[in-house]
């Protein structure tokens, strides 16, 4: 049986009172489901998330890491500091590092390399743009994607990674991939890792992805859960999505 997850992106969002408010109702809600979750915070809330979430089943994660290890990286935070607050899971290579920050294919790697040394679960994350799709390259796209990180992290790398799916196109614009779409795409990624040998690995879907069509997406073979952004701020919307994996 391959994990399931349902993982919050919260990205820029939110403060201390805020949240504080999400954190409660998240923890307060009895959850029954199988999926693992969690939800990935910006660095200054580190701190107060791990004591919101101390006993709970929710998994506290990071929305980058640095690909070095420590020294005179000004702006950077490292793994092992992650680590030191408690984080289990850090997502590595967000469509929205990788256009607005210049996280390459090769700094994705090094990042998830990074995570990985330190005890980390990469949650690396492959898509393509809408310009991509139209021009019928999405498969080398995503299948370029996930060679990058293999290349440097290896079949047994991959095998402690969790992959998440995002179109570009679909992040943040109420424009979901159908959930044929999305199969298709994990589908892909299924052969590639078969090909080398990673058979276990959560393949989760992002992208819009809200309660009203979550479990039509994870209802998919090949998809395991989802990487959830808007609908993450919004604990009565994350508990159903959670719910619905
Ligand atoms: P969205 O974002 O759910 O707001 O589309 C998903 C993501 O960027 O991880």
């Amino acid at each position: 049986m391959r994990n399931t997850w349902v993982i919050g992106n919260w990205k820029m969002n939110g403060d201390l009172a805020a949240n504080a408010a999400l954190l409660k109702d998240i923890v307060a809600a009895s959850f029954s489901g199988s999926a693992n979750l969690a939800v990935c915070v910006p660095f200054p809330y580190l701190a107060q998330a791990q004591q919101a979430l101390a006993g709970s089943r929710v998994l506290l994660g990071a929305q980058d890491v640095s690909q070095f290890e420590q020294g005179a990286y000004t702006g950077e935070v490292s793994a092992k500091m992650l680590k030191d607050f408690g984080v289990a899971l850090v997502l590595v290579g967000h469509s929205e590092r990788r256009s607005l920050f210049a996280d390459i294919d090769e700094v994705v790697a090094a990042k998830a390399w990074a995570a990985l040394t330190a005890g980390l679960t990469p949650v690396v994350c492959v898509g393509e743009t809408l310009e991509e799709r139209e021009a019928g390259q999405a498969k080398t796209v995503v299948l370029n994607q996930l060679k990058a990180v293999a290349d440097v992290v290896g079949a047994q790398g991959l095998t402690k990674c969790v992959l998440a799916y995002e179109p570009v196109w679909a992040i943040g614009t109420g424009r979901t991939a159908s959930p044929e779409q999305a199969q298709e795409v994990h589908g892909w990624l299924r052969v590639a890792l078969a090909d080398m040998a990673v058979a276990q690995i959560g393949i989760l879907y992002g992208g819009s992805v809200k309660a009203s069509n979550a479990a039509d997406i994870f209802n998919q073979a090949d998809v395991d859960g989802g990487l959830i952004g808007g609908a993450s701020l919004v604990a009565s919307e994350f508990l159903s999505i959670a719910a619905a994996a």
